[in-house]
C-alpha cells in the first residue's frame, strides 16, 4: 500500500519547532525577526499569496510588513524602496512578489535585494552559491521537498532521481540541492523539460520522481515503475479543483510513497520561507 505523505502535518511540526526558536531568538536579542513583502500592482494570485505569507508569519511569531505599491510605480521608485529595506536593520528578510508590472525589469529588482536578506533565494549570488554547493539560503519550494524527504527518510543516494521541470524557482534549484555532497542528497539525476524527447522513457526509470511541470496529470500510470516514490510539486486548477502534475488516482496502487495535491509539498513551502527569515535575522545580530 502506498504511503501518502501528510504535508500539512509536517508543516505544523516544522512550524512548532521554528516558533520556539523564533521566541528564543526574540528573548536573546530583543529583536523580532521580520519579513518585508513588496507588492506592486493588484495581481489577485499575488494578493492571495501575500495574505498566506502574513498568516505564516503570525503562526511562526515572525513580524510581517507589507509594502503595497500602485502598478504605475517606476523601477527607480521600487529600487529606492528595496535599498531602504536593505539598510533597515529591523528588516530581516525581503521578498518582492512577482509578477511585477511589465515596465519593471524583474531581474534588476531581484538582483537589488541584499543577498543576506534574500529569503526567496532569487538573487543570482545566492543561486550561484547553491550551484557551487555552498548555499546561504535554499529556495522555498525545493527546500520544502528536501525537508519533506529528510523527514520521511527518503534517501536519494544510490537511486535514480528524475526531475521533470527546470525552472529557476523549482526544477533547477531542486537538482542543485539534491546534488550537494551531504546526507539526503548525493543524488544521481536526470532532468527533463519541454524539449525532452520521449519523457516516459526517463520517468519509467525513476526510483524517485519529482514533478514540477505545471501541466495537470501529465504523468500517467504507464509512465512510472512499480514502487516509485513520487513528489508532486505541481499545482494546477482544473474546474475549480487543485490537481497535481501526476495522475494521482491512476498511479496510487503502483507507488511506494506519494505526496498528494493539495496537502503535500504546498503547505511546507511557506514554513521554509519562515525558516529562511529566521536564518536571515541571525545574520543581522552576528
Ligand atoms: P514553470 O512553468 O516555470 O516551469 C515548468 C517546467 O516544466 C519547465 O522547465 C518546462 O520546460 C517544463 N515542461 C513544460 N511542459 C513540459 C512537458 N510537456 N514535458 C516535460 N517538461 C515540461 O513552472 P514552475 O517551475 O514555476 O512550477 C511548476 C509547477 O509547480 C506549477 O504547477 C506550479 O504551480 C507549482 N509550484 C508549486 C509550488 C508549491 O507547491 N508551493 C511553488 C511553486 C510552483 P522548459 O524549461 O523547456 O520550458
Amino acid at each position: 500500500m502506498a504511503k501518502i505523505i501528510d504535508g500539512r502535518k509536517i508543516a505544523k511540526e516544522i512550524n512548532e519547532s521554528l516558533k520556539a526558536k523564533v521566541e528564543d531568538f526574540i528573548k536573546k536579542h530583543e529583536i523580532t525577526p521580520k519579513l518585508a513583502v513588496v507588492i506592486a500592482g493588484e495581481d489577485p494570485a499575488s494578493l492571495f499569496y501575500v495574505k498566506m505569507i502574513a498568516k505564516s508569519c503570525e503562526r511562526a511569531s515572525i513580524g510581517f510588513e507589507k509594502y503595497s505599491l500602485p502598478s504605475e510605480t517606476t523601477e527607480e521608485e521600487l529600487l529606492k524602496l528595496i535599498d531602504n529595506l536593505n539598510k533597515n536593520k529591523k528588516v530581516s528578510g525581503i521578498i518582492v512578489q512577482v509578477p511585477l508590472p511589465e515596465h519593471i525589469n524583474q531581474e534588476r529588482i531581484q538582483e537589488s535585494v541584499d543577498p543576506s536578506k534574500d529569503v526567496d533565494c532569487f538573487n543570482p549570488i545566492n543561486m550561484g552559491r547553491l550551484a557551487l554547493g555552498k548555499p546561504e539560503f535554499l529556495p522555498c519550494t525545493p527546500y520544502a521537498v528536501y525537508e519533506l524527504m529528510k523527514r520521511e527518510n527518503i534517501v536519494v543516494e544510490g537511486k535514480h532521481t528524475v526531475i521533470v521541470g527546470r525552472s529557476n524557482i523549482v526544477g533547477r534549484p531542486m537538482s542543485l540541492i539534491l546534488l550537494q555532497k551531504k546526507q539526503y542528497a548525493n543524488a544521481t539525476l536526470t532532468i527533463c523539460h519541454s524539449r525532452t524527447n520521449d519523457l516516459s522513457y526517463f520517468t519509467r526509470q525513476a526510483d524517485i520522481l519529482i514533478a514540477a511541470v505545471g501541466k495537470p496529470e501529465i504523468i500517467k500510470r504507464d509512465m512510472v515503475k512499480e514502487g516509485v516514490v513520487i513528489i508532486d510539486v505541481g499545482t494546477n486548477e482544473v474546474e475549480g479543483k487543485l490537481v497535481g502534475d501526476v495522475a494521482y488516482n491512476e498511479v496510487l496502487d503502483k507507488v511506494s510513497v506519494i505526496t498528494p495535491v493539495p496537502g503535500g509539498v504546498g503547505p511546507i513551502t511557506n514554513v521554509m520561507l519562515m525558516q529562511n527569515t529566521l536564518r536571515a535575522a541571525g545574520k543581522l545580530v552576528n
